[in-house]
């Protein structure tokens, strides 16, 4: 399972009270991202919901793709983010901190330690095959990443 199958709506429940309408608890679900792209009732949401429900509209369902929102950018664009968290130096405890903070969403630490352990090793294979094709600036590239996720 990917880790995006393990990214939860924060308050789901209330979510889905404030909306009249059952949402999944898997922020990356088909239905709840077609009740965030569609933004059909998010007029009923307080303010605080809100805006985070339209921040996470806006910075991962964005693209102008036709299968929009299935076509995997938002879910691309989610490990995108957790990347960056990560190579600013978080930890997975901080990391789920400051995604519910940004987008109400919640993982559990132990998913994304084993996301990012999976990244690093990912990364590790790559560094060796690079190495093995004598593509020295590609191994660099690579090595830096790793740094980057293994802080
Ligand atoms: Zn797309």
């Amino acid at each position: 399972m990917a880790i995006t199958d393990k990214i939860y709506v924060k308050n789901h429940r209330q979510l889905s009270s404030q909306l009249e309408t059952n949402i999944p608890k898997g922020a990356f679900k088909g239905a709840t991202l077609d009740i965030l792209f569609q933004g059909e009732g998010l007029e009923k949401l307080d303010d605080a919901t809100r805006d985070r429900v339209l921040d996470f509209a806006q910075d991962f369902l964005d693209c102008a793709c036709d299968d929009n929102p299935y076509c995997g950018c938002p879910e691309r664009k989610f490990i995108r983010y957790l990347l960056e968290l990560r190579a600013q130096g978080l930890g997975p405890d901080a990391i789920v901190d400051v995604m519910s903070d940004d987008y109400m969403l919640y993982a559990y630490s132990g998913d994304v330690l084993s996301f990012l352990d999976d990244g690093v090793r990912t990364l590790e294979a790559a560094e060796g095959l690079a190495r093995v094709e004598r593509a020295n600036e590609k191994c660099n590239e690579i090595r830096d990443a790793k740094h980057d996720l293994a802080k």
